[in-house]
Formats: C-alpha cells, sequence, structure tokens
C-alpha cells in the first residue's frame, strides 16, 4: 500500500446562470438534473479503484458547490470517507456564491467537517458585477461572510479578479480594501483571462469590451502584493496570498504536481503518473454512470522528461520555487543539470534567483510566468534530459 498523500476534487457543474467571464464546466440547469447527477457522483465514488492513500484535502469546486443543500453536500463527504482515507486533520474546502447561501446549509456544512470555505466575490462593486453577469451584490458578501463565521468556518478565502472591463486602479483598490477590511485567512486574486467561448470575448472581438492596458494591469497586481503585504498576509503564489498557517493545502497539491482524484463531470485526475479527464457534460457523465460505462474521456500517461517540465513550471508559481535536491530525489534524474543552463538564462533576464538548494522565481518571474513556463517547455520538448 503507498502512503503518497493525495487530494480529492468533487466537481458540482451547476450555476444559477453563466457568468459573462466563465469558461468553466458549468450548466445553467436545474431540476431533475442535479439529483441525477448527484445520484451518478456517488456511483463514480463507490466504484473509485483506490488503494488507500491518505487524503490530505478534499475540494468541492465548480460550477457553485452550494447550489446544492448542506445535506446533499454533507451526504457526499460522508461518502468520501466511507471511501478514503481521509486524515483528521485534512483541510475540507467548499467554493461558494454569495448569492446562495444560507446559515442553515452552512451549518450543515460545517457540522459534516468542512473546514474551509471560498467565496466567489469577485467585486465589491455593484457595476462590475452586473456586467460580469454575477447573481450577488456586495451585500451578499458580507451576509456570506458572517454567516460562515457564525457557522464556525476559521478558515476563509475570498476569489476577486482585476482588470475588468472599465476598471480603475482606484476601482480595484476599494475593491481590495474592502476584501482586507472582512478579514479573511485567504486572499485569491487573478487577473481576468478572456477564454474563448465566452460572451466577454465575443464582445472584445467586437470592440465592446474596453479593458485596462497592460501597465494598468501591472500596476493592479503591484498594489495587490503592497495592500496585501501592509495587511499581514504573505504572498506564496503568483495569485495567492495568505496569513500565517493558512495556505491553501488543496492547491498546494496541483503547484507540488502531486497526485490527485477528481470526481464529477470534466474533473480531472493525475495519479500513479497518468493524467485523465472525465466526460464534461453532466447529461453524458449521468448515462455513462447508470449504464455501466466508463466515464473517462481521455487519458495520458506522462513521460518522465513531461513530469520533470510541469513539476518546474508548477513549482515556479511558487515563491517558495523548486528545491534542487528533492526534485532529483523524486524523479531519480539529474534534472538540475540538465536545467542549470536555462536557469541561468532566465536568471540573466532577472526571472528567477538560482541559489544552491533552490531556484526561486523573482518578482518580475512571478509576473512573467507564462512565458518562463513556455521556456522550460521548449527545452524540454527539444532536449530531454539524457536518462529521460
Ligand atoms: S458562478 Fe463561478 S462557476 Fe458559475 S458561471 Fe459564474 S464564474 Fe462560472
Amino acid at each position: 500500500m503507498s502512503a503518497t498523500p493525495i487530494g480529492i476534487y468533487v466537481h458540482i457543474p451547476f450555476c444559477h446562470r453563466k457568468c459573462g467571464y466563465c469558461d468553466f464546466n458549468t450548466y445553467a440547469m436545474a431540476g431533475a438534473i442535479v439529483d441525477a447527477y448527484l445520484s451518478a457522483l456517488h456511483l463514480e465514488i463507490e466504484r473509485a479503484d483506490c488503494e488507500g492513500d491518505p487524503v490530505v484535502s478534499v475540494f468541492f469546486g465548480g460550477g457553485t458547490p452550494t447550489f446544492l443543500s448542506g445535506e446533499q453536500l454533507a451526504d457526499l463527504l460522508r461518502h468520501l470517507r466511507q471511501r478514503f482515507h481521509i486524515l483528521p486533520d485534512a483541510e475540507i474546502t467548499s467554493e461558494a456564491n454569495p448569492g446562495s447561501l444560507t446559515l442553515d446549509q452552512l451549518q450543515r456544512m460545517r457540522e459534516a467537517g468542512f473546514n474551509r470555505f471560498s467565496l466567489g466575490v469577485q467585486s465589491f462593486d455593484p457595476d462590475e458585477l452586473r456586467r460580469m453577469e454575477r447573481i450577488h451584490s456586495p451585500d451578499d458578501v458580507i451576509a456570506g461572510v458572517q454567516m460562515a463565521r457564525r457557522a464556525g468556518f476559521t478558515n476563509l478565502n475570498l476569489d476577486l479578479i482585476f482588470a475588468l472591463p472599465n476598471q480603475t486602479l482606484e476601482r480595484w483598490e476599494s475593491n481590495l480594501r474592502r476584501a482586507i477590511a472582512l478579514q479573511p485567512e485567504h486572499l485569491s486574486l487573478y487577473a481576468l483571462m478572456l477564454e474563448p467561448n465566452t460572451r466577454f470575448y465575443h464582445l472584445y472581438q467586437k470592440g465592446q469590451l474596453s479593458l485596462p492596458d497592460e501597465e494598468v494591469q501591472v500596476e493592479m497586481y503591484r498594489l495587490a502584493q503592497s495592500l496585501t503585504r501592509q495587511a499581514g498576509y504573505e504572498q506564496y503564489e503568483i495569485s495567492n496570498f495568505a496569513q500565517a498557517g493558512f495556505r491553501c493545502r488543496h492547491n498546494l497539491l496541483y503547484w507540488h504536481n502531486e497526485p490527485y482524484l477528481g470526481f464529477g463531470a470534466g474533473a480531472v485526475s493525475y495519479y500513479r503518473g497518468i493524467r485523465w479527464t472525465n466526460i464534461k457534460h453532466p447529461r453524458e457523465y449521468v448515462r455513462r454512470l447508470r449504464e455501466g460505462e466508463s466515464v473517462v474521456l481521455e487519458s495520458e500517461r506522462l513521460m518522465a522528461w513531461a513530469s520533470v517540465a510541469e513539476t518546474l513550471m508548477v513549482r515556479l508559481r511558487l515563491t517558495d520555487g523548486v528545491d534542487l535536491q528533492e526534485l532529483d530525489a523524486r524523479f531519480g534524474l539529474p534534472v538540475c543539470e540538465g536545467f542549470l543552463p536555462l536557469f541561468l538564462r532566465l536568471q540573466e533576464r532577472g526571472w528567477v534567483q538560482v541559489e544552491r538548494t533552490h531556484i526561486r522565481p523573482t518578482n518580475e518571474g512571478l509576473l512573467w510566468h507564462s512565458e518562463l513556463s513556455l521556456k522550460i517547455l521548449e527545452l524540454s520538448e527539444r532536449c530531454p534530459l539524457p536518462a529521460l
């Protein structure tokens, strides 16, 4: 039996309506499909081929997990506990939409063992929220935070987005200050990404969406870094800021490229060197499970060099960077030797700092992480390490 710590992700693909910028695997559906989906999800959990690995984190994401009742969420968690070895101190998170919460629901979740709560705030500005087609108001956020605290949640994350259409630096500062004033233990602050197949993308293509230019976006990011630092948060990842002891354990699994199992429509798993993705549409997911078919849409065994490159890319999202000895030991390969010339070039550009034991991204490296990742990928594809 392996003792590798793993995470579990559960996807709830329902939302009250689709937001204009969202390209997640989520649908404005309700009614019978929700019950059918839950039955299918329980079936997938029941059929999981699990081998007793200790589970250090469980994350309910979406979509909108709190589209479900407290009891439905508690049932799913109970079932996971029956099937997996969830450690007593595991981090158990649910994402939530501030527009669809009740105290009763949160209390039920807390009793069931949820101990971290992540609220999709995005903005405190009513115009920005309207333009994003969010269903909640700024008051809903405040009520949501108060309810979560009353229900006993002591580990709270707020998600915010910057570089929104027509957003000024001042407006972003106001959003940030309002978020910090609510004293969450964790903040996730993302720049808006224009994804194809979203309403925002099509509006932008037609010239009907005005976004802050790149210099302003960089200023917004820098402002987020300085205001959070002043308020006592530590930046530990490109977009993530935590009070001491409150880094997100689940996301750290992804950033360390460690194993996790995903359940639900479109969920991704990475386990024993294989990555697989479930079928995306909830109706097809339900049909396949009902008929005893596999829900796996695609699966690949990662080549060693691809795994190394991915590990380097995700690790360099973290301010802690890459521990070189640990990396060589994990892969049993001379990774450091193979990548050192590239890291030295990236150091000349000012994107990383090469130390005796670690490679760490600089502040510029965090900002240009996508470009930095491309360089790692190019090198690993062009000349994989000799032993790989
Ligand atoms: S609530 Fe979140 S997941 Fe649902 S549509 Fe909006 S952004 Fe997407």
